[in-house]
This record gives structure tokens, sequence and C-alpha cells, in this order.
């Protein structure tokens, strides 16, 4: 999968150097272009919380983070029976998919320790099933508006 550099995101996005914002993506090249742009500007530490409906474009939002630490995006897959998924890049990224999860389920999945690793990247799908969130998170709401296009609002946790 490429990703077309000319087909950017259209963004409303209040701080420019950041990628705090608003963002609406027309094709899955697209948000992953986003991802990959985030993903390389990427320094350890960041945690982020992907909400959004089934179909929405979290896992693609997660290849593109993995695409800019260096990894293959087809690598990243959504987890069938795994909750954590690792692999090695740039930084370490764990991929996380709580969708089998019932809420507040998550104790055991050891997920505090690689909360507090200030070494690796951390994007977990189905980020609603957690009932804590750690302070420093990103908060991505990907929604639904077409068969192509997706609004994507990218925020401190809060
Ligand atoms: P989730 O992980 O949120 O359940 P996926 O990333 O697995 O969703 O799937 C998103 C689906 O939506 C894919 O089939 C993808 O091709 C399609 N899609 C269509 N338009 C977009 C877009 N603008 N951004 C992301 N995915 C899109
Ligand atoms: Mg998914």
């Amino acid at each position: 999968m490429t990703a077309d550099s000319s087909s950017q995101p259209e963004t409303q996005n209040p701080e420019p150097g950041t990628y705090f914002g608003e963002f609406t993506t027309h094709s899955p090249e697209e948000t992953l272009a986003l991802g990959r742009r985030i993903g390389e500007q990427l320094k350890g530490g960041e945690i982020f919380l992907l909400r959004g409906d089934l179909g929405a474009g979290k896992t693609v939002f997660a290849k593109g983070i993995a695409g800019g630490l260096g990894i293959q995006p087809n690598d990243v897959t959504s987890p069938s029976f795994t909750l954590v998924n690792t692999h090695e890049g740039r930084l370490r990224f764990f991929h996380i998919d709580l969708y089998r999860l019932d809420a507040g389920m998550h104790q055991g999945l050891g997920l505090e320790e690689i909360f507090d690793n200030e070494k690796v990247v951390t994007v977990i799908e189905w980020a609603e099933r957690l009932d804590s969130v750690p302070a420093r998170a990103t908060v991505l709401e990907i929604s639904y508006i077409s068969n192509t296009d997706r609004r994507i609002i990218i925020s401190k946790v809060d």
C-alpha cells in the first residue's frame, strides 16, 4: 500500500507543528499517511487512545503510526485473540486492541507497565474499554462521514 503524498488530509489544526487538531481524510491511504507523519515525529512515551466504531479506521491509523516508526504497516493487523501485539521499529511499538474485553477487565494485561515505559509507543484501539487513562495520553476520535471520508479529532486527554 502506498500513500499518495499529493493527497493530504484537510486540516483545521490549531497548533501547526503538533499533531493536535481536526482532520478530514478522504481515503484509507490518507488516514495511513496521517498516522505515518505522526509516527515519524514520535520520541517514545506517547500513548494514543483510539475511539470510534467498528470500521472507523483505527487499525488503518495504527498501521500508519507503525510505518512512521519504520515497521512494515502490513505487519500490523487486527489481532483476533491477542490483545497486545509488539513490533520492533525505530522505537518499540505496542498495538493493543481491547475490542474483546469487557469494560474494566484489563487488569493483569500489564498495561500499566507499558504506559510507564517512556521508550515505547502505544496505540490502543477501543480505548473506551479502559476505566482509567494515563494523563499524558493523546485521544483520537475517528468518525465515519461517508464510505471514503473520516473525521479525526486529535486532542490531549480530558
Ligand atoms: P477499525 O479498526 O476502526 O475497526 P479498520 O481500520 O480495520 O477499522 O477499517 C477501516 C475500513 O474503512 C477499511 O476497510 C478502510 O478501507 C475503510 N476506509 C474507507 N475510507 C477510509 C478513511 N478515510 N480512513 C480509514 N479507513 C477508511
Ligand atoms: Mg481495528
